[in-house]
């Protein structure tokens, strides 16, 4: 079971490894796009944290819903509302829970990646932080039908699908979002939004697990 505690420390593990990364998400933001995706991740996960330093969340519920909440309204670029939207739909899915199961979580994780598809239109392929997210939710959902009580595991494959999907966005041409108006000159290049949700994937395999 992942309680609200857990959760918490997931989220501010999150916001430790985006500021540990930040540099490197404005640099690769540099390349394709407009160099802010570091400030964007750092300053709406610091927001977050803030809030979480005044008073824990309920349940694993409102702890999504209030990050979501800030994310949407502290960061201005495509992630901020992209981001929220995944945490928002996260948030609806667990509902009044106090604990989430593995199908509870692999349902959340599957509501929030549906949240980032309807709000952005992209696709894998397209060279955006789905290229992450989609093979992280699909090795999780195909881990735990494997292992029903194996959830460590089950996130473990889904940090290593979602580190392999951002590998895999360097060659691509982007087709949604800033990156795609670069066309041919975008690949060759990471991109920055899968970089920030396999930091996303990884540090929820290290907290949840
Ligand atoms: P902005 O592009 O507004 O400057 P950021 O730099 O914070 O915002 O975020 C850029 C990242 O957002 C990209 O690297 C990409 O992964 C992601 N992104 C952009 N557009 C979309 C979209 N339509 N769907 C999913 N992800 C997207
Ligand atoms: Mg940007």
């Amino acid at each position: 079971m992942i309680d609200v505690g857990s959760l918490q420390r997931w989220i501010r593990a999150f916001a430790d490894a985006v500021s540990d990364n930040e540099a490197l998400l404005t640099q690769l933001d540099s390349a394709i796009g407009d160099a802010d995706h570091g400030s964007n991740m750092a300053r709406g996960m610091k927001a977050v944290v803030a809030k979480l330093d005044t008073g824990p969340a309920a349940d694993p519920g409102a702890l999504f819903k209030q990050a979501g909440m800030t994310l949407v309204s502290t960061v201005g670029g495509a992630s901020g509302p992209l981001y929220g939207t995944f945490f928002l739909r996260m948030a609806q899915s667990a509902g009044p829970a106090s604990e989430l199961d593995g199908p509870a979580f692999a349902a959340a994780l599957r509501a929030g990646l549906d949240g980032v598809v309807a709000r952005g239109k992209a696709a894998v392929g397209d060279k955006t932080m789905l290229d992450a997210l989609v093979p992280a939710v699909a090795a999780f959902d195909g881990a735990l039908a494997a292992a029903p009580e194996d959830i460590a595991g089950a996130l473990r494959a889904a940090a290593d699908a979602a580190a392999a999907g951002r590998d895999a966005t360097t060659p691509l041409r982007a087709r949604k979002g800033r990156a795609s108006y670069l066309g041919e000159r975008s690949v060759g290049h990471q991109d920055p939004g899968a970089t920030s949700t396999a930091l996303l994937l990884e540090t929820a395999a290290a907290t949840l697990g």
